[in-house]
């Protein structure tokens, strides 16, 4: 019989998810000795014991894994016996390049919630219950290594009972940095706008009762505020929608289960399973008819977008409600989530009926995320709560950059190592609410990971207040600024979150980005790798009469599409009905003059073009909602594509829209129906 030591390192996501409880009790059962520790680069151990015994706990390491845990790389050196007497968990060392990987935060598990519903238990209905393999984690984290004194909890100090778990290495709560209950932990309250306040267990009494009146509830949860209000209520959801200036854009649904999500939507195996899953994304699903949800939670909309509760505040409070709720971000429209309790009474003063807080402060925010299924996986359209900030790993080490993204719907990203920390949603770049958001999670990522950046990338539009921060920002002035073009970066985006660096053909189809040439580009085929691209087809170009005003207004890209093809946009063909005659004339004379109409090849501006020719979006309120409803609009299962022709110049090959447009006209001329029309036009 020969003893010998391992040396194991683990790297991924391996801090807060009870991995060293897990560790300890696979080593324990398997009378290994030696020690697990847990530091800013990752998890180390040492076992020693038998070579077979040793194979079997690295096998069973990997296979048995905490739910919640994943090892992006192992290695294991063989050393000579350090005649070890037992196994222990060593303290955590704060030092070193900070490389572990910080975790999102997750949904009540399964124990956590049969906890906090059972009489007998002590923590029966406490808000803040959690453990290791649950509750928040990237919304509480001031600094690395992930330990309590470096998390907002660390004003709260543990009760003996709560102590006894947090040091006992066979407790699910072993190391569960925001562990707490009743008599040590945060506590909620309610305040509404007739100044009562109300703590405890009362206050989401207060909280449930307001909802049920029809009120709209704002709602601390775990990355920030929500605005909460009946479902079934027309005249809650409306107001709502009023105040928050949100007349259009669906709304998600927060039910108790997922027996009730499936009286709302059609789920498969994978979409409950992405549901219920411990990032507890809002779901997009088929909508049932004849439901009793409010119309306008999603107007026109064929999809409903749920979720289930993600902390034991909203368990606590929908277990009290008889029906759905509207859970939507704390904010006006287009700014990011409020998180502190001040600016959220600043902002949400005339929305809110109400306010159900607590006193754990939050870090940054984190807004739910959107996922659904496609082709049986499930995608991300949102990445935030429960997926950031965890990191795309690519093939090799990369040099420190900070990549500060795009105008709308940003996101930035910072690499470490083999790692690329992706943020949170930060959203569109048009208010200062948002601006400031931006600046402040770029600073918090290169804190958290200690990044001395040596490049910054960016988007080559010169507009964007993304790429204005890279060329001004002192803390930047000395680093290179690396110009990166829109759908360029959407293609190594993708061949990153593939694994590969293989050269691909990208087909990029979107609203706007900035071109090589100057132009706007939107119907994108680029050849290339990280190191380039060629442009080996686009989209027939057009103009957009009117530039950016365009986005908001889909039948200025029919008036442009039109004009290309030498239609008379005073003639009043189709989609430009809603202007008058001397709209017509001024966006003529615009189109001709070659007048703030900027040229762009955008496939997200031609579905607007069609969807405002069909006679379905001519104005819209957010960007997309043409192109939604025409997609809403097509009702034939196989239908006849119109066709494109494919034209052949100097330069990249032009995919040309023209004979399709046409043919789409005379269908309509002919008067074949709407849903026909839509149909062909996807084809
Ligand atoms: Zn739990
Ligand atoms: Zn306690």
């Amino acid at each position: 019989m020969t003893i010998r030591r391992a040396a194991i390192e683990i790297h991924g996501a391996v801090q807060g998810v009870g991995f060293r409880p897990f560790v300890y009790r696979l080593a324990t059962e398997l009378e290994l000795t030696g020690w697990v520790l847990n530091d800013v680069n990752g998890v180390f151990i040492e076992v020693e014991g038998e070579s077979e015994t040793i194979e079997a706990f690295t096998t069973r390491l990997q296979d048995e894994l905490p739910v919640v845990a994943v090892i992006d790389s192992i290695e294991i050196d063989w050393l000579p016996p350090g005649g070890f007497d037992e196994f222990t968990i060593r303290r955590s060392e704060g030092m070193g390049t900070k490389t572990a990987v910080v975790l999102p935060d997750l949904a009540t598990c399964t124990d956590c919630a049969a906890e906090i519903i059972d009489a007998a238990n002590r923590r029966y209905r406490y808000p803040f219950t959690n453990c290791t393999n649950c509750g928040p984690r990237f919304s509480i984290i001031e600094d690395l290594p992930y330990d309590r004194p470096n998390t907002t909890m660390s004003g709260f100090e543990m009760c003996p009972a709560c102590s006894a778990e947090y040091e006992d290495p066979a407790d699910r709560r072993f190391h569960a940095q925001p562990n707490a209950c009743g008599e040590c932990g945060p506590s909620v309250s309610w305040s509404d706008l007739r100044g009562n306040t109300i703590d405890d267990d009362q206050a989401i009494d207060a909280a449930a009762a307001a909802i049920a009146e029809g009120h709209t509830v704002a709602l601390k949860g775990i990355g920030g505020y929500q605005l909460l209000v009946d479902a079934r209520s027309d005249a809650a959801v409306a107001h709502l929608r009023t105040s928050k200036e949100r007349p259009h854009k669906p709304f998600a649904v927060m039910v108790p289960d997922v027996a009730t999500a499936e009286r709302y939507v059609d789920l498969d195996d994978a979409a409950v399973r992405l549901l219920s899953s411990p990032q507890a994304p809002i779901v997009l699903a088929a909508a049932h008819d004849g439901t009793d949800l409010s119309a306008l939670v999603a107007p026109g909309n064929p999809t409903i977008g749920l979720m289930l509760p993600t902390t034991p505040v909203h368990h606590l409070l929908i277990s009290r409600l008889d029906g759905p709720v509207v859970a939507t971000s704390g904010n006006l429209t287009d700014e990011p989530i409020a998180i502190e309790d001040a600016e959220a009474r600043s902002r949400l003063g005339d929305i809110a009926h109400g306010y159900l807080s607590n006193d754990r402060p939050i870090r940054r925010h984190v807004d739910d995320s959107v996922a659904w299924i496609l082709e049986g996986s499930p995608r991300l359209l949102r990445r935030a709560r429960g997926y950031a900030p965890m990191p795309v790993t690519v093939a090799e080490d990369l040099r420190a950059i900070v990549a500060v993204g795009a105008h709308l719907k940003n996101t930035i990203a910072v690499s470490v190592g083999r790692n690329v920390f992706v943020s949170q949603h930060i959203g569109d770049l048009e208010t200062d609410e948002a601006h400031t958001a931006f600046t402040e999670v770029i600073d918090d990522l290169m804190r958290m990971y200690d990044v001395a950046p040596e490049a910054i990338a960016h988007d080559l539009h010169p507009d964007y207040l993304s790429t204005r921060y890279a060329l001004s920002n002192p803390v930047f002035s000395d680093v290179p600024k690396v110009g990166v073009q829109h759908h360029h970066a959407h293609l190594v985006s993708c061949l990153a979150d593939n694994a590969t660096v293989e050269p691909a053909l990208g087909v990029t189809w979107d609203g706007t980005g900035y071109g090589t040439d100057g132009t706007i580009w939107g119907g994108e085929f680029l050849l290339g790798d990280a190191t380039g691209f060629e442009r080996v087809a686009h989209l027939r170009p057009f103009r957009l009469p009117g530039g950016e005003t365009a986005v908001r207004e889909p039948r200025r890209s029919a008036a442009g599409v039109l004009f290309e093809l030498g239609i008379d946009l005073t003639s009043a063909p189709y989609g430009l009905d809603s202007f008058t005659e001397r709209d017509l004339g001024v966006l003529t004379r615009m189109l001709t003059q070659r007048n703030n109409s900027p040229l762009t090849t955008s496939a997200g501006r031609l579905f607007d073009a069609a969807s405002a020719m069909v006679g379905l979006a001519t104005v819209s309120s957010f960007e997309g909602q043409g192109a939604m409803a025409l997609e809403f609009a097509a009702s034939q299962d196989d239908p006849d594509p119109y066709p494109m022709a494919i034209t052949k110049a100097e330069g990249p090959l032009v995919l040309d829209w023209g004979p399709m447009i046409e043919a789409m006209l005379a269908d309509m001329g002919a008067g074949i129906d709407a849903g026909i029309v839509a149909s062909r036009f996807h084809a």
